[in-house]
């Protein structure tokens, strides 16, 4: 039933350039936010930031990690971001702090707790939308490989993780991947 067509529409709305408050402000100052279709319906995933910005300020349902995937009070999903984290991470690299985002983004369009998948997803959307070029890709492979090692759902390490990505990504998109929902309580393995 998921012609190749249906897929390329739900992509398409995948995401939406916006403005004012909850917007997620990528390096490059566009703001955007994970738009996706919720049981036929358009569904903008609400973003919260927390911490100010300072070490010690970090919110401990996150775990550590920069963002993670929460249900919001109706349930549906939302994307909870570490304001410390995502600083320190721009200061390494703005486009992984970019990347933060499509990765919890692409949790929640196909529903998943695979984290290859998310991240394969993610750095597919990040082409499609010209996000990233050539050395972009390079130095956020670089920024992967820098991670260690890394929980069995990664991969192992940084280096397995961007490889797996890679992989997939260059592999042919499933349609049937798309379909989006509340993936469970994922998180990102991405640190300064
Ligand atoms: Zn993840």
């Amino acid at each position: 039933m998921s012609g190749r067509g249906r897929g390329a529409v739900a992509v398409a709305a995948l995401w939406a350039v916006a403005t004012g408050a909850g917007a997620f402000t990528l390096g490059d100052g566009t703001q955007i936010r994970c738009v996706v279709d919720l049981a036929g319906a358009r569904y903008e995933v609400p973003e919260e930031f927390v911490g100010n910005g300072r070490v010690g300020e970090r919110h401990p349902e996150l775990g550590g990690s920069a963002a993670v995937v929460r249900r919001a009070e109706d349930g549906r999903p939302k994307i909870v971001f570490d304001t410390y984290m995502l600083d320190s991470i721009r200061a390494k690299l703005p486009l992984a702090r970019d990347f933060v985002f499509l990765h919890e983004c692409a949790h929640i369009q196909l529903a998943t707790l695979d984290e290859i998948d998310a991240n394969c997803h993610a750095l597919r959307e990040a082409r499609r939308r010209g996000l990233i070029d050539a050395d972009g890709e390079a130095a956020l492979g670089d920024f992967h490989r820098r991670m260690g090692r890394l929980p069995l759902k990664y991969g192992t390490s940084g280096v397995k993780f961007w490889e797996r990505t890679q992989a997939c990504v260059d592999a042919p998109a499933r349609d049937d991947e798309i379909h989006a929902g509340f993936p469970g309580e994922a998180d990102t393995p991405f640190a300064p």
